[in-house]
This record gives C-alpha cells, sequence and structure tokens, in this order.
C-alpha cells in the first residue's frame, strides 16, 4: 500500500495532473482500490438551515450580500424543521447530514442554536456536519463537546488565487480556523471550487495545500463553479470536463484515505462524466435536490446512476432498511434489487 504522505511538493502534483488522462485515472483508481471498496459511495444530504444576507463576498457565492441574485434570505431554520429535514435525509438513505449557515463566522447565541441542531440530528442516528464560517477555539471546543463529527471549512483556491475569489478574510483564515477544528478533535471537511478561471497551477496549488496540512482532511468536496447570474463569476468560462476530472484523481492519489466527495456542480454533469470521476477516485456524494442554494440532480436520478454503475450507498442499506426501502434503495446493482421494475431500461425503481 502506498504511504500517506504529507510532504508533496507542487511539482509532483503538476506531474500528476501531466499524465496522460487514462494513465492517470488508471493510477488514481488503483489507490483509491488499495484504500476503499470501489463500489460504496458515502450518501451526505446537505441544508442550509440560514440564507443569505451573507457579509462575505465570495465571488462564486450567490448567498453573499454583496452582489443581487435574487435569491430569499432566510433567518436560521426552527428546531423542528431541522429535525424533520434530517429524519427526511436519512429515510431517503443519507448517513451524514450537513448543516450549512451563511455566516461569516457565528456569533455565541446562533452558536447555542446550532447546538441543539447537531444534538437533534445526532438524536436520529445519523452523522453530523455544520459549515457555519470562522470559528474561534472556544467555538470550536463546543462543537466538539455537542457531538458534531465533521465541520466543513474549505480552502476554496489556491494561496495566489484567493485574492481574487475573496477579499473579505484570507486565506491564513482559513487556516487558522481548520486548525481550530483540528485542535478541537473534530474531523475535518476540506476542499474547494474549480472552474473559477483559475489557473491549472491554481488547482495544483488548492490540492498542495490540502495534501500538506498535518492530517489529510477526512472528506475532501471537490466542487464544480454553479455560474449563478448575479455573481462575479456567472460568466466564467465552463472548465473542461476531463480537468475536473484530473483534478479529482490528483486529490485521490495525494490524499489516499480521505473520502474525495462530487459536490456542487453535479446537475451539470453527464453520468459518463460522473462514472469518470467515481473511476478516479471519487467516492461520496451529496444527495438531495439543492445543495445550499443551487441545483443538484433529482435524488432518482442519483439512484439510477448509482444502480447502472453497480454503486452502493455506503451505510446506506440499514437506512434504507428501516425506511422500508429495502436494502437496495441506494443503489443495489439493478439486476440484483428485487424492487426494479423496469429491467430493459435498468432504471431502478422504489415502491
Ligand atoms: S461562501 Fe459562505 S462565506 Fe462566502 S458568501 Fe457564501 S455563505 Fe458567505
Amino acid at each position: 500500500m502506498d504511504p500517506i504522505r504529507h510532504d508533496w511538493t507542487r511539482d509532483e502534483l503538476a506531474n500528476l495532473f501531466d499524465l496522460p488522462l487514462l494513465d492517470l485515472i488508471h493510477r488514481a483508481g488503483s489507490v483509491h482500490r488499495q484504500h476503499f471498496d470501489a463500489r460504496e459511495v458515502q450518501v451526505s444530504t446537505l441544508l442550509s438551515i440560514k440564507t443569505g444576507a451573507c457579509p462575505e463576498d465570495c465571488a462564486y457565492c450567490p448567498q453573499s450580500a454583496h452582489f443581487k441574485t435574487g435569491l430569499d434570505v432566510e433567518r436560521l431554520l426552527p428546531l423542528d424543521v431541522v429535525r424533520a429535514s434530517a429524519a427526511q435525509a436519512k429515510a431517503a438513505g443519507a448517513t451524514r447530514f450537513c448543516m450549512g449557515a451563511a455566516w461569516r463566522s457565528p456569533r455565541d447565541k446562533d452558536l447555542d442554536a446550532v447546538i441543539e441542531m447537531v444534538q437533534a440530528v445526532r438524536e436520529l442516528g445519523l452523522e453530523t456536519c455544520v459549515t457555519a464560517g470562522m470559528l474561534r477555539a472556544d467555538q470550536a471546543q463546543r462543537l466538539q463537546a455537542s457531538g458534531l463529527d465533521y465541520y466543513n471549512h474549505n480552502l476554496d483556491t489556491s494561496p495566489e488565487y484567493y485574492g481574487d475569489i475573496i477579499t473579505t478574510r484570507t486565506f491564513e483564515d482559513r487556516l487558522d480556523t481548520l486548525a481550530a477544528v483540528r485542535d478541537a478533535g473534530m474531523k475535518v471537511c476540506c476542499g474547494g471550487i474549480v472552474g473559477m478561471n483559475e489557473a491549472r497551477a491554481d488547482r495544483v496549488g488548492l490540492l498542495h495545500a490540502l495534501a500538506t496540512l498535518p492530517r489529510h482532511p477526512e472528506s475532501v468536496p471537490i466542487n464544480l463553479l454553479v455560474r449563478v447570474p448575479g455573481t462575479p463569476l456567472a460568466d466564467a468560462p465552463s472548465l473542461e470536463p476531463f480537468e475536473f476530472v484530473r483534478t479529482i484523481a490528483v486529490a485521490r492519489i495525494a490524499m489516499p484515505a480521505s473520502v474525495v466527495r462530487l459536490s456542487a456542480g453535479r446537475e451539470g454533469m453527464s453520468e459518463e462524466l460522473q462514472a469518470l470521476c467515481f473511476l478516479a477516485g471519487a467516492n461520496s456524494i451529496f444527495y438531495g435536490e439543492k445543495l445550499l442554494t443551487t441545483d443538484n440532480p433529482e435524488a432518482e436520478a442519483d439512484r439510477r446512476l448509482f444502480a447502472k454503475l453497480g454503486l452502493v450507498g455506503l451505510g446506506a442499506e440499514k437506512a434504507g432498511e428501516k425506511a422500508g426501502l429495502g436494502a437496495g434503495g441506494w443503489g443495489e446493482k439493478a439486476s440484483d434489487c428485487g424492487k426494479v421494475a423496469d429491467s430493459a431500461t435498468q432504471e431502478c425503481r422504489l415502491p
């Protein structure tokens, strides 16, 4: 088994990007299979618990108060709404419930409410993840004490390109929060966004920053920019799809034991492109019709894709059984799944 390294150089990662695509995918797929069952894909659901009016100016984000995107602003959701949404996600087969709040950093009374949500979601038997902006050390410790499993805080892009994307905080601010989360003893979910008109060197720089952290994030979401009208990146040129696959593959090779997640932007990806990403080592998706505020492939389409590719939701079988979905709720091979109605189209239909 290849060792897990934290001393990658940028040149090494750039050289991986330069490999012939099929060689790169083969290498990434081999690394993936050393650490994971390549059939298994972890399934998370994301709920926006507080939407819009964010004081930050992230150029990709429709929730920033700096841009007119027509987004409906929502205050912090009531606890019972969050609990019901988590129960629904569990019934649909998700194993982790992620809660996102559009804050620069939470006030202490905001954190009180988030902690109640974390505890309610945990009582349902789901893993929990929160993304709520920058944290002080004491705030991270409070979240850890509440039982929060993961804190999401993305590095977004390379240190060099960061100032082109966000001016209201620095790359170092991000690293400080990540250190606070680690020091508190929580798992880290941290990745970035590609397709923001960055150079390949910035994609290398992003993955280098992630792969040289003292501990790799347990979860690495790789987002493809969703170009939202009204944001500064609305007219960014689209990223060449194979370049996205390369990014996934290099992330897999550089962080072999991390879960690499296809996150925002999956809505616009063909099934074939997603399949290539799974081959290149992606092993997690967000499931649900919305990712915070942008569209995500409909749940049924995801299930059909899992069935066609013979993928299974990691740890989702029990959740499916409990919900009366049977063990095939998340992508048993179509031919093996008793609940498939149409074998000709390989469509996995749930009762
Ligand atoms: S990405 Fe997060 S911090 Fe940035 S504007 Fe959007 S909600 Fe605010």
